[in-house]
């Protein structure tokens, strides 16, 4: 097996024997990434010799018998909707083609605190809009696994470095299933946390309250190992969680005897594709042979696409139509050569420097939030969410996690979606009521369709349950 192929516990341990240097794993991955990422596409930003000098400085480090970080000589992608202290942060988008961040953000400087190597940043749907990654200002990346297929979005890039061994593992965001359906469609494992585990300081806004970072891995155990790094309270960010921080490794091979896992039934229903349901349900009987309890449970309205696509549409774009007012030609970004005057210059800009996808939102969220029909619109998606929060509330007094798919099918081809926008909404029919209730969830790998493409499962866990939600899906992942 190729340096590249390696798990970051696999990798730690093979840099602290000595078997391989820091600077040694970083060349495997540059000389990967240079003969593969042309086809993927999953990268936007790579900068070598910033991460060879980082991976020179470890090795330095580790000479001298220094104390090193947990993820020290790593090499670690970013999606690039996190800032990097001096490198380009575009978030997919012609308006931040140019943009250099000032700072790290706190999840970028825990994995510096921690010793791993930044290896560059990825590509992604523009302001991680998107399910495909085809809404890029820089091309779609590509399915390592079927080139013909999309990765999935809006971290796409950090899904196919990861599955084409072009990162050991990376960072996504997930706003409405950004970290979990890419790592589906992709074959790989990818965590969501509970909104305020990660801090989002320096994480380029899309909607606020729904935003959340989160590891794509080449297994579970690195899942725990990258949220332990990256979790804890940051006064940078009034959202983020003062819960202590647990060792996540540490109880993931406790198994699952005892837990109760909640299968609901509108998870099951119509237009979930016949092979991904047997998966899930061979994976559901497959904990139960290792002591798991199941039982049927219903979300009848976090279950329900109308309502939950309907109240994630509006209440995502009425965040993303504020957050995006800052690119205006003049704070940030693009500005237009063509403008005469000042309103001119702000319409300019915006028009020419954002996508199709991010005008549409803009639009859908400004017309949400207007005088008369906010309280039509906004504020029933607010209602609704008080109704998803407390159908996962009522569910988790009888369950320890929910077990159901990520997404309806298989990872669909370049193409297929991307001019039908209601077509490519409803593909998140199971990933956003997790965001809309705060809530943590992992997608886990667990067979091959017939198309060879993997097929993933989906758990769900209570606030700040991440030990359970990790130990039974490194129990999946062991089993399947
Ligand atoms: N696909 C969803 C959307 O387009 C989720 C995106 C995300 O999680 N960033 O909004």
């Amino acid at each position: 097996m190729s340096e590249a192929q390696w798990t970051a516990h696999e990798a730690v341990q093979r840099l602290t024997s000595g078997d391989i240097g820091s600077v040694e794993l970083i060349d495997a991955l540059i000389t990967r990434i240079e003969s593969e990422d042309e086809r993927v596409n999953a990268y936007v930003h790579l900068d070598a010799d910033a991460a060879r000098a980082q991976a020179q400085d470890v090795d330095e480090r580790r000479q001298r018998g220094d104390t090193l970080g947990p993820l020290a000589g790593v090499p670690i992608a970013i999606k690039d909707v996190m800032c990097v202290r001096g490198g380009r942060t575009t978030c997919g988008s012609r308006i931040l083609a140019d943009y250099v961040a000032p700072y790290d953000a706190t999840a970028v400087a825990k994995l510096r605190a921690a010793d791993a190597v930044l290896l560059g940043k990825t590509n992604m749907d523009e302001f991680a809009m998107g399910s495909s990654n085809e809404n890029s200002h820089f091309g779609p990346a590509r399915n390592p696994r079927d080139l013909d297929r999309v990765p999935g979005g809006s971290s796409g890039g950090s899904a196919a470095a990861v599955a084409a061994d072009t990162a050991i593992a990376a960072l996504g965001s997930d706003t409405g299933g950004s970290v979990r359906q890419p790592a589906g469609y992709c074959g790989i494992v990818g965590l969501k946390p509970t909104y305020g585990r990660v801090s989002r300081y320096g994480l380029v806004a899309f909607a606020s309250s729904l935003d959340q970072i989160g590891p794509l891995t080449k297994d579970v155990e690195d899942a725990a190992l990258l949220l332990g790094v990256i979790s804890g309270h940051d006064a940078s960010d009034a959202t983020s969680a003062d819960v202590e921080v647990p060792d996540y490794c540490q109880k993931l091979r406790a198994g699952v005897e005892g837990l109760t896992i909640g299968l609901p039934e509108q998870f099951f229903g119509e237009g979930l594709d016949a092979e991904t349901a047997a998966a899930i349900e061979a994976t559901a009987s497959r904990l139960e042979s290792a002591g798991a309890k199941l039982q049927n449970v219903s979300l009848p309205v976090a279950g329900h696409a109308e309502y939950c696509i309907g109240a994630y549409y509006v209440v995502a774009t009425a965040e993303a139509s504020a957050n995006l007012s800052r690119y205006d030609g003049v704070r940030f970004g693009y500005r237009s050569g063509e403008a005469s005057d000042l309103q001119q210059m702000y319409h300019q800009s915006r028009s020419e420097g954002f996508g199709d996808e991010v005008k549409r939102r803009i639009m859908l969220g400004t017309y949400v939030l207007s005088a008369g029909y906010y309280d039509a619109y906004y504020l029933k998606a607010q209602k609704v969410r008080t109704l998803i929060r407390e159908d996962f509330s009522r569910a988790f007094t009888d369950c320890d996690l929910l077990l159901g798919p990520v997404s309806p099918t298989t990872a669909f081809c370049l193409g297929d979606k991307i001019d039908d926008p209601l077509q490519m909404y409803l593909n998140d029919i199971y990933t956003v009521t997790a965001n809309l209730a705060g809530l943590p969830g992992v997608s886990v790998p667990v067979a091959t369709a017939q198309n060879g493409l993997p097929i993933g499962a989906q758990l769900l866990a209570p606030a700040f349950a991440e030990e359970t939600l990790l130990r039974a899906a490194h129990h999946i992942e062991q089993t399947a």
